[in-house]
């Protein structure tokens, strides 16, 4: 006897193969048939005729690690089938922390939420915490570099000392026994930005011993695209681990067409024999703090010092001098001018969320760069923006591509309650469906099973996730239901808390979290442990 039945579906099993009519049985956690089950008996049936049975979707790159403690639900993600997120992204992770520093942690967090309270040190106590009540959706934490420094020096500008690098190493070390699955980093963030390469091979040599890969928002992704991408090769190369360019793009209309490039890169590394792979977003427009437009300089020291700093008006004129200055030929406003920069999160400035910041400027009787500049004080660092700076037909070319995965750079949120404030980027609405609709079914960038290849099969082969991913006897039953003729994404950026059409049923570990179009409210998610805990 089966507890549920799922019949008549288009089965689209994760592999790129295209799909066939079968139905599929579960039992408990798993998928324990697939085929014609008419025979069987079952608890539970669910009619999926005219509709695609597909493996629940792993976002392979999410930040919900800080949402999750406002709102367990995953609503935003669950409703796009969202089954698995890979968090812990961009070099932030909320774990580990060290007392000394837990200051400075929140003030580099991407978003605190009431009721996250850091009371862990480790990354096991971490995530005991974050797995005892449950979550909608599966969670596979990566440990961040950038919360690594910060519990080894704080925010401090220089190099790492012997001891520092040690340390650094001995708390991945201990991340990866804990259950995270490796590194990643945030090579534009301070104090990420702050490491040499040769510090990152060092640090990325831990989780290599103990099999994990290495996540990199890379360095640069518009003047400097390329060397980004080859500097994360080399992490690869030289501490001898897998590699994942994150969220791959080619940022500043002076830069579209790069993306060509960058991707040439990766099949030269693979080439070679490294295990080299990236995902992408089907948007044209990136979203991250305010203060990340801000020189490096400017954060030394933590938030507090940047806004403290930020009073003095020769500090001021000093970055209004950088903003302007060509790096490597292009300045920030010959990549991206003040008219595509919209401010999507204020909380004490609502007036200003989904303006950009020329309008602002002109509002206030300011030069944008001051009113840049007087958001990111007013608002203590934690403003965030999205930036109209990215080329089509870059996007296009990386969906199509062979070894580039989905995922959203967002996080699970609401549409009501904390997480519904602001107009955040509809990236975190609207990934899966987007690519489904748009990319798969309108524009036919790639076929309906190459797209949910690249939600499922593929970054589970990155993850070595043998278990989901893919329908077959034996896999977890992580399963979405949803209509190839409607499914799509609703969420713009002027009104982005819209939940996507034509996703009416997702299942994580065998139980309903999303039926008929409704969340049952249950928790089945859980922590997932990296296949290699305690391997070594
Ligand atoms: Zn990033």
């Amino acid at each position: 006897m089966l507890d549920l039945k799922i019949e008549g579906g288009l089965v689209i099993d994760g592999t790129g193969t295209a799909g066939g009519r079968a139905d599929v049985g579960v039992r408990d956690e798993e998928i324990v048939a697939v085929g014609n089950l008419d025979r069987e008996a079952a608890g539970n049936r669910l009619n999926a005729a005219g509709r695609v049975v597909a493996p629940g979707f792993i976002d392979m790159h999410s930040h919900s690690d800080w949402r999750l403690w406002a709102n367990r639900r995953a609503e935003s993600k669950i409703r796009q089938g969202v089954t698995t997120e890979v968090v812990g992204n961009c070099g932030f992770s909320p774990a580990p922390t060290a007392t000394e520093f837990l200051d400075d942690l929140r003030g580099f967090a991407l978003y605190v939420p009431r009721g996250m309270d850091f009371h862990w040190r480790s990354v096991a106590d971490y995530l005991t915490a974050l797995d005892g009540e449950g979550t909608a959706v599966n969670v596979i934490q990566l440990v961040g570099h950038g919360t690594l420094r910060i519990a080894t020096m704080g925010f401090a500008r220089r190099a790492p000392s012997t001891a520092e690098v040690s340390r650094m190493q001995g708390l991945l070390a201990q991340g990866i026994e804990d259950g995270a699955w490796g590194l990643s980093t945030g090579l534009i963030y301070a104090p990420g930005s702050y490491a040499t390469t040769e510090e990152i091979v060092q640090v990325a040599g831990a989780a290599a011993r103990r099999r994990g890969f290495y996540a990199s928002h890379i360095r640069g992704e518009g003047a400097t695209l390329l060397d980004a991408v080859r500097e994360a090769i080399r992490v690869g190369r030289e501490a001898e681990l897998p590699v994942q360019v994150s969220h791959l793009k080619a940022a500043g209309r002076p830069n579209w067409g790069k993306v060509a490039e960058a991707l040439a890169l990766i099949d030269g590394a693979r080439a070679e024999g490294l295990d080299v792979m990236a995902d992408v977003y089907p948007y044209t427009a990136s979203s991250t703090t305010l203060r990340t437009l801000l020189p490096d300089w400017a954060l030394e020291g933590g938030l507090d010092a940047m806004v403290k700093r930020l009073g003095d008006p020769e500090v001021r004129e000093r970055i209004r001098r950088e903003l302007a200055a060509p790096v490597t030929g292009q300045s920030l406003l010959d990549r991206i001018g003040w008219e595509n920069i919209m401010i999507s999160y204020a909380p004490r400035r609502k007036d200003a969320e989904g303006k950009r910041l020329s309008e602002i400027g002109a509002a206030r009787g300011l030069d944008p760069v001051d009113a840049a500049l007087e958001l990111i004080v007013d608002e203590a660092g934690k403003a965030y923006m999205i930036l109209f700076q990215l080329d089509e037909a870059d996007l296009r070319r990386a969906l199509a591509h062979p070894h580039i995965m989905i995922g959203s750079d967002g996080s699970a949120l609401a549409p009501y309650g904390e997480l519904g404030a602001g107009k955040p980027h509809p990236r975190s609405y609207g990934t899966f469906p987007r690519v489904l609709g748009e990319y798969a079914r309108e524009q036919r960038v790639l076929s309906l099973s190459q797209a949910v290849h690249k939600m499922t099969g593929l970054p589970a082969r990155r993850l070595g996730l043998g278990t989901r991913g893919v329908i077959r006897v034996g896999a977890k039953a992580d399963l979405v239901v949803f209509d190839p003729k409607r499914v799509g994404d609703l969420a713009t950026y002027e009104d982005p808390h819209r939940y996507p059409a034509g996703i009416e049923d997702v299942i994580v570990n065998g139980r309903f979290v999303i039926k008929n179009g409704e969340h049952t409210g249950s928790l089945p998610g859980r922590v997932l442990p990296s296949p290699w805990r305690g391997s070594s």
